[in-house]
């Protein structure tokens, strides 16, 4: 049998795969096992930061994996230590908890914020407000936080605690807040899954404003949006805001899984000793890759994501076939007079590598995706939507 004969047979089919096997690559090139090339629009959903087999990120991994793997969260590691360092510098939060993946990065959000709560009004007061459209993970708690009904069917009884705000709508937050015992409001700046999103700017501020008015704190959920994906390193910082709780993961470390959630002044002390833990979380490769990955998003090269992205929507906005480009940074999303789906299927035929956000095509490029491949990619995409 071959790989996806193997795969098809002993995989769980949770997933639908394309019938392609991916077996190497170079920065925004991938092969597949018969030696077919794509362009890569799609970095492992927002994960490969820069791309494949990247050297700088592939030394920094090798010289920690040289070192010492793991050594488990009874014990100090200076790439945990120094990764939690940089963040906080570079965003003002004050201390970090690391985990592995998106929706334990929200996890621990929504436990901080239950903790933060219940320490200072005591027991009832727990609720969350997410937004409609939203997505913050799969486990059991982060799909009740999300507000998309179609998640919601089959996997029941959810964590309670959660009511969905109507997104860019304050006097809905507002509404929720005094019919419930809120205590935080939770926020993708762009949502990523539920179409490529992004939210006014009057709102988010809007948000900040209320809640910080009345105690309540201000979740961010940049799992996708974060790490220079937005043009800033997170995309919080496009909008004047500054949150309570920031969480990230996807391409934080580049390609390895960490998950990272930023603890603000107001927040900073709920964790003690036994209040929360993750075997894996802050594991030194990891941390090590992010560090590598961190350093690189620097002013030049988030200035560099911009002029990328003015490029894809002045190319795709008003073009043959296309209703409407969205998005922010190198996060971007295109409506097209065609199903999305057909696009993806036609563009990966002709070899360049796509994803989807509800009917829109979304490509989440590596941020030092080159310009010629950007192009290429763009023109095959334009050509493909306009067919
Ligand atoms: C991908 C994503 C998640 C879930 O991340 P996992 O690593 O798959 O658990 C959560 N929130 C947002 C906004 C995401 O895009």
């Amino acid at each position: 049998m071959n790989t996806i004969d193997i795969d098809n047979t002993y995989v769980a089919h949770s997933y639908g795969r394309f019938p392609i096997c991916i077996t190497g690559g170079k920065g925004s090139i991938l092969y597949d096992e018969n030696g077919k090339e794509y362009i890569d629009f799609g970095a492992g959903i927002a994960v490969n930061s820069f791309g494949i087999s990247d050297d700088v990120w592939k030394e920094a991994v090798i010289e920690q994996l040289n070192k010492v793997q793991h050594t488990s969260n009874l014990y100090y590691t200076e790439p945990c230590a120094k990764l939690a360092q940089m963040l906080c510098e570079r965003t003002g939060m004050q201390k970090v908890f690391f985990s592995n993946s998106g929706a334990e990065a929200n996890e621990c959000a929504i436990k901080a914020a239950r903790r933060y709560a219940f320490l200072k009004y005591g027991d009832g007061h727990s609720t969350i407000i997410t937004l409609k459209n939203s997505f913050h993970g799969r486990t059991i708690t982060t799909l009740a936080a999300t507000g998309q009904d179609h998640f919601h069917h089959e996997f029941t009884p959810f964590t309670e605690g959660f009511v969905y705000a109507e997104a860019n709508n304050i006097d809905d937050v507002i509404r929720l807040a005094t019919e419930n015992k809120c205590i935080a409001v939770m926020i993708e700046i762009v949502q990523g899954e539920g179409g490529v999103c992004p939210l006014d700017k009057e709102f988010v501020q809007a948000v900040r404003k209320f809640t910080e008015e009345n105690d309540m704190l201000l979740i961010v959920d940049e799992v996708q949006t974060g790490n220079g994906r937005s043009g800033k390193l997170y995309a919080y910082m496009n909008y004047d805001v500054t949150p309570d709780i920031v969480s990230t993961a996807k391409g934080l470390a580049g390609g390895l899984p960490l998950g990272a959630t930023m603890l603000g002044d107001k927040v900073k002390d709920v964790y003690t000793p036994g209040t929360h833990g993750s075997t894996f979380g802050g594991n030194p490769v990891c941390s090590a890759a992010a560090i590598s990955v961190l350093k690189r998003i620097d002013d030049d090269l988030l200035a560099d994501v911009c002029k990328k992205s003015e490029y894809v929507f002045s190319e795709l906005t008003g073009a043959d076939g296309v209703e409407e480009v969205t998005g922010m940074g190198l996060m971007i999303g295109i409506k097209c007079t065609k199903p999305a789906g057909d696009v993806v299927k036609a563009c990966m035929e002709k070899g360049l590598l796509l994803l989807t956000a509800k009917d829109k095509v979304r490509l989440l490029p590596a941020l030092n995706i080159d310009f010629e491949t950007l192009k290429n990619g763009v023109a095959i995409l334009k050509e493909t939507i306009a067919e």
